[in-house]
């Protein structure tokens, strides 16, 4: 086994995928679903084969990568409070962010749109207020085009 190769399995998915992406090195393939091109991420054995491959895997780099704390950039809290909920819907005037049709403020899902995980704040600028149906689509959607970081 190659020491590069020893190092990064000791990372984790989240961090290869990471050093990939700070390094260039694409981890997309192309997959068609419903005529639209998607991506589907690699395996970790697969990630590591690829990132082999690279010039740009460096031994420094790697170990850069495994000391940051990805947790650190999300905001500690993911949920909306009461009072930005109800900022988002009067910014919104209570209509639907997505198909712009009124909101039932009972039916009301609220959403970052950039999302929490990818280190989207929870403030009311990042938020937007959807229908249930509304909000299954775009989080359906974004699955689909997801390039994970
Ligand atoms: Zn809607």
């Amino acid at each position: 086994m190659m020491p590069l190769e020893k190092d990064l399995q000791q990372l984790t998915l989240t961090k290869l995928k990471l050093l990939a992406k700070k390094n260039g090195v694409s981890l997309e393939r192309p997959r068609y679903d419903f005529g639209k091109p998607t991506y589907t991420a690699y395996k970790k054995s697969e990630i590591i084969a690829v990132l082999l491959k690279s010039s740009k895997i460096t031994k420094k780099k790697i170990k850069e990568i495994s000391k940051k704390e990805p947790t650190k950039d999300r905001d500690a809290n993911r949920a909306f409070n009461r009072t930005q909920k109800n900022e988002i819907l009067f910014q919104q005037d209570n209509k639907c962010a997505e198909c712009h049709g009124k909101l039932d403020p009972r039916a009301t899902e609220f959403d970052h749109e950039k999302p929490w995980a990818s280190g989207g704040r929870t403030i009311t600028v990042n938020g937007r207020a959807l229908h249930a149906d509304c909000h299954k689509i775009i989080t359906h959607r974004h699955r689909l085009e997801k390039v994970d970081g």
